[in-house]
């Protein structure tokens, strides 16, 4: 199979965590790949930073990246939301979203409100059980449960690791038996496909990497792409592999992105 274009995580991969430092490497290795020929997208679960304040992040670390180079799980769960019809939403990710929703025309439910339309799962490092009570409330009232992704955990700006709204939807989902939960983000094939399209690749010869085995790995092996697991994010140690079964595992286990060079994109 020859690899023609990359599918391509942001944290642990191009950067280390949410203080958005770059992985050592990283910043050349992204700007030399349309000089070696390869086209590419970013594929990120990222729910803290409206898309342009992510490119804008990303610019300022060294990166040459633009908005239409980015499909995210904040963008996909926004226009299911509209598909849906839901315009009030129980928003229990990071504040820095918040101005965000709203300017895509959603209505953020006050903790005081008796119901929503949905509530809308998102990192969020200031997370408390409170909020998760008053979700599961919402829950019981009918609302639908959007998860913006199902990470298990993310690292936040010092490194430390955070119970990510994987772990949350999980409980909420226990708590709310028969609850409809819907996934925007990675794993889920949206995003995905959304990436896909705007090369216009198939994923037989597109590849994904990603410091995700669980979520990013295993949704882009479900659609036929090559995987590459980087050791430069979440898991640091390939160990974390023994957990998957044999069908779920990478094609490619790399300390870096960068070591990622064009004979290691040919394969077989
Ligand atoms: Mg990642």
């Amino acid at each position: 199979m020859t690899v023609k274009h990359l599918l391509i995580d942001i944290e642990g991969v191009l950067v280390t965590d949410k203080s958005y430092r770059p992985v050592p490497g990283g910043v050349t290795w992204l700007n030399s790949l349309a000089a070696q020929g390869y086209d590419w997208r970013l594929v990120s679960n990222n729910t803290t930073h409206p898309p342009q304040a992510l490119i804008n992040s990303l610019r300022d670390a060294g990166f040459n990246v633009d908005l239409d180079q980015l499909e995210g799980a904040a963008t996909t769960g926004c226009n299911w939301l509209r598909s849906e019809g839901h315009r009030t939403i129980g928003w229990l990710g990071a504040s820095s979203l918040s101005p965000w929703l709203e300017e895509q025309g959603f209505v953020l439910a006050p903790p005081g409100a008796a119901s929503c339309d949905a509530v809308v799962l998102g990192v969020n490092a200031d997370l408390q059980v409170t909020d998760l009570d008053r979700a599961a409330s919402w829950l019981q009232q009918g609302a639908a449960l959007l998860c913006l992704h199902r990470n298990r955990i993310w690292l936040d700006a010092t490194g430390l690791v955070r119970l990510g709204p994987g772990a949350w939807a999980a409980a909420l989902e226990a708590a709310v038996p028969g609850v409809r939960s819907v996934t925007a983000g990675k794993p889920e094939p949206a995003v995905y496909q959304r990436a896909l399209e705007s090369l216009g690749a198939l994923p037989e010869s597109t590849l994904f990497i990603s410091d995700d085995p669980f979520s990013d790995l295993a949704g882009a092996r479900r659609l036929g792409m090559a995987t590459v697991f980087v050791l430069s994010g979440k898991y640091p140690d390939a160990g974390i592999l023994s957990t998957l079964g044999p069908d779920q595992q990478p094609d490619l286990v790399l300390d870096r992105a960068d070591q990622l060079v064009p004979d290691r994109l040919q394969q077989g």
